[in-house]
């Protein structure tokens, strides 16, 4: 599995997904550029979420508020005193890690030692397997979960009372060493703050230290009142926002899964006090169906509670996706109260209040946010499609394609069309039935090398189809088009293809 997740990162800069940042000055740690394909499949990632959160939503609308925002914000947010990370150096390898990451790395063996066991039972008894009975009474199985519930406990106590020997302390009962150098050597845990600092203005005029926003909520709460007045929304809303977010992240070669400057996709909904964990609800079961919906097996998602809850939130979520290294979280939903709102009334001043004709008074709205990374989103799409297949090529030997089983909605290029031979008119036709389409969607034209390898190369970045143009096609306007997935091809008319395509790569 983690050969599989190398194979990915390779793959993915190859075909023009993504790159490391400034490669050529041997690159930026966690940063990442998205290349020609990649930019069409996170614009894709983004409309997949734009069009189901607003389009499809009647009182949720949009906003693209500014990166820089002013400093007394992430003072009345919380994020100056308390956007802190654990971390712990080891003193050998000089190497630093997040502490409670290393805590939930150790849960994890845990749960994959029962899985293992699990997997095992399984292809011993095969049909007959009752999982929930074995893992109640298998003894390997009980010791493990044991262990888990104890740590687990242990662990959550250690980041709700804050308390840094203890998280320390952990580390060294369970004995974890650094993966570098494989020591136990480890110094006292201490807090970093995420968030990235510059100057705003000249030094001259006493410039304006300010912050490079590490999430987009903030921008959403402190237009609150425009939107609301100028929108003329009523309670329950939610207003949605895709943009960049900075932290100053300690990461550990997890390719695009950490980044220090990523992408959000927040939604924060309005509601009336004391409903907020009927829509946490609501918001919870709506999240994980837009993600199940595309169709990459429900058993590879989960949700998980979380160890701690943020100083903000009355209740917390992940929709955690098994990665191939792991489960981990690709969204949360959060009930953030009124946290947010309360703090900026008294922090600017002014009145963050909705009059409620109903209820006929006014109150400070609570919130329900829900978060998710396009980043992330993108590793997960990019696991989950990825796929190394075994042919039958036509002289017996064994072939293998990679290839990018995407959502067809989602893929970068949903079309290629490849004229047989470079002559003979073919590349005009070609062209001509590119022109026809190109509005409709992305288009691809190709020439070069052989039809099976040109196939190949589109199976690569995720192309649901191909159309080949041939002598035929001069005479009777049709092509050969080929199916991605299954590989089969079909003769259709020219004039049928835009509604073949239509038909699938349209949410
Ligand atoms: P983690 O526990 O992984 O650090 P978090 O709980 O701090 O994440 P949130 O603040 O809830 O994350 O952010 C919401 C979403 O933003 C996450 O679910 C994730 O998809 C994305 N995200 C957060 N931090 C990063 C990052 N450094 N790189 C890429 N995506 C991120």
């Amino acid at each position: 599995q983690e050969d599989i997740f190398k194979k990915l990162i390779a793959h993915c800069k190859e075909y023009g997904f993504v790159f490391q940042s400034s490669e050529i000055y041997d690159g930026l740690g966690a940063v990442y550029d998205y290349g020609q394909n990649g930019v069409e499949l996170k614009n894709n990632i983004k409309k997949y979420w734009w069009d189901s959160m607003v389009m499809l939503h009647e009182n949720v609308v949009g906003l693209d508020s500014a990166i820089f925002m002013h400093p007394t914000i992430w003072k009345a947010s919380g994020h100056v005193d308390a956007f802190n990370d654990p971390l712990i150096d080891n003193k050998d390898s000089k190497k630093r890690y997040r502490a409670d990451v290393l805590i939930e790395e150790q849960l994890a063996k845990f749960e994959e030692k029962m899985d293992k066991e699990v997997a095992k039972a399984q292809k011993r008894f095969g049909d007959a397997f009752d999982e929930k009975q074995f893992r109640e009474t298998n003894p390997r199985v009980l010791a493990n979960q044991q262990k888990w519930d104890e740590l687990h406990a242990r662990f959550s106590k250690a980041l709700n009372d804050n308390n840094l020997a203890e998280l320390k302390q952990i580390i060294e009962d369970q004995e974890i060493v650094c993966p570098i150098s494989g020591s136990r050597n480890w110094t006292d845990v201490r807090q970093f703050n995420l968030m990235f600092g510059t100057e705003m203005g000249s030094t001259a005029d006493g410039a304006l230290k300010v912050y490079l926003r590490p999430e987009t909520a903030q921008g959403i709460f402190v237009n609150y009142l425009n939107v609301q007045k100028t929108g003329r929304m009523k309670i329950p809303f939610g207003i949605a926002q895709i943009g960049k977010a900075f932290r100053n992240e300690i990461v550990a070669r997890q390719f695009i899964f950490r980044m220090r400057e990523f992408e959000q996709m927040e939604m924060q909904f309005f509601v009336r006090p004391g409903s907020e964990l009927e829509w946490f609800d609501k918001w919870k079961q709506t999240r994980m169906k837009w993600h199940q919906a595309l169709g990459f097996g429900e058993e590879n998602y989960r949700f998980h509670e979380h160890e701690k809850l943020a100083h903000y939130a009355n209740a917390a979520v992940d929709v955690e996706y098994k990665f191939p290294f792991g489960f981990k979280e690709v969204e949360g939903i959060h009930s953030r109260t009124d946290f947010d709102l309360s703090q900026h009334q008294e922090f600017s001043g002014k009145k963050i209040q909705y009059y409620d004709p109903e209820l006929e008074k006014s109150y400070v709205p609570f919130v329900v946010e829900t978060s998710i990374g396009v980043d992330r989103m993108f590793l997960q799409i990019m696991s989950a499609s990825y796929f190394e297949e075994e042919l039958e090529a036509a002289n017996g030997k064994k072939d293998t394609r990679v290839v990018l089983k995407l959502p067809a909605p989602l893929a970068p290029i949903k079309l290629a069309v490849m004229p047989l031979i470079k002559k003979d008119g073919l590349p005009e036709k070609a062209r001509e039935i590119i022109d026809d389409l190109k509005f409709d969607f992305n288009c691809q034209y190709d020439e070069k090398d052989s039809i099976g390898k040109r196939y190949r190369r589109q199976d690569a970045i995720g192309t649901p189809f191909c159309a080949t143009v041939d002598h035929q096609t001069l005479e009777d306007a049709t092509v050969t088009i080929r199916h991605r997935d299954t590989m089969l091809q079909e003769r259709v008319a020219i004039a049928d293809l835009k509604g073949i395509i239509a038909s699938q790569v349209n949410f």
